[in-house]
């Protein structure tokens, strides 16, 4: 496994290779980032993992700073996985360049998370642009959990470069909270919180008729979740693919 830090380091190595497989992370690698690993490793010819937490597309300092970090440990997953590549640049190393246009994003798609998290989007897709740019990867690989994040990936780029864009499913712990680096932050207090509000929405999902109007039950949960675990919701829709 090569552990590149340079842009041109990593043209030496991947230059002459047509078929890499480019998984994108923040790091903090857990099961659902393996997942991604192991389908690129059966798509694509050589696989390679980047780590970088992207300061752009965090709306807060705070979260930031405190989002967590372990280099040591996630090497040794991405051994143990068998990645040919790591790649984690420094902030300087990615924004060396200026951007010629910014990103705007259309106002049809300020919604969700694009609406409550502001410039978050706009980071991510400036990030992965340049990050497809270095690489020219065969194919990248996106979660399902992310699922606004892939939308706008694949409607932004998909196109405008011959990377193929690839949604994997999500992985989940078994009391089906979907497994986040973000986690580690919550208590155990909190986790199980997580849990009882991901069944509910489970359940939920699955009762859900099409065909009438869902806005009154989705209320009703909304109110629910408010008044039992006294946290506040940004946003809870049921919104078309
Ligand atoms: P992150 O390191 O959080 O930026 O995530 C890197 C990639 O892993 C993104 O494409 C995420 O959607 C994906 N990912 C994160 N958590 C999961 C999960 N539980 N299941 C599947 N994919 C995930």
């Amino acid at each position: 496994m090569k552990i590149i830090k340079k842009i041109n380091q990593l043209n030496k190595y991947i230059s002459n290779v047509s078929n890499v497989g480019f998984v994108p992370t923040m790091g903090g690698l857990h099961k659902g980032h393996i997942s991604l690993i192991k389908k690129s490793k059966k798509m694509a010819g050589k696989t390679l993992v980047s780590i970088f937490v992207n300061p752009t597309q965090f709306d807060k300092k705070k979260d930031f700073l405190i989002y967590p970090r372990c280099l040591k440990k996630d090497l040794v997953k991405l051994k143990k996985a068998k990645v040919d590549f790591v790649f984690i640049p420094s902030a300087n190393e990615i924004y060396f360049k200026k951007r010629k246009r910014k990103i705007v994003i259309n106002k049809k798609y300020k919604i969700l998370c694009s609406k409550f998290r502001k410039g978050h989007f706009e980071g991510v897709l400036d990030v992965v642009e340049r990050f497809i740019k270095i690489i020219n990867p065969k194919f990248i690989f996106f979660g399902e959990k992310d699922y606004q994040q892939f939308f706008l990936i694949k409607k932004y780029f998909s196109g405008k470069f011959k990377t193929k864009i690839i949604l994997c499913k999500t992985i989940r712990d078994k009391n089906k909270i979907a497994l986040s680096t973000r986690n580690q932050l919550l208590n155990k207090n909190q986790m199980q919180i997580a849990s009882n509000i991901s069944k509910k929405f489970i359940i939920f999902k699955n009762q859900i008729d099409y065909k009438i109007s869902n806005s009154n039950k989705l209320n009703q949960i909304k109110y629910f979740l408010i008044n039992k675990y006294k946290i506040k919701i940004d946003y809870l829709e049921i919104i078309d693919k």
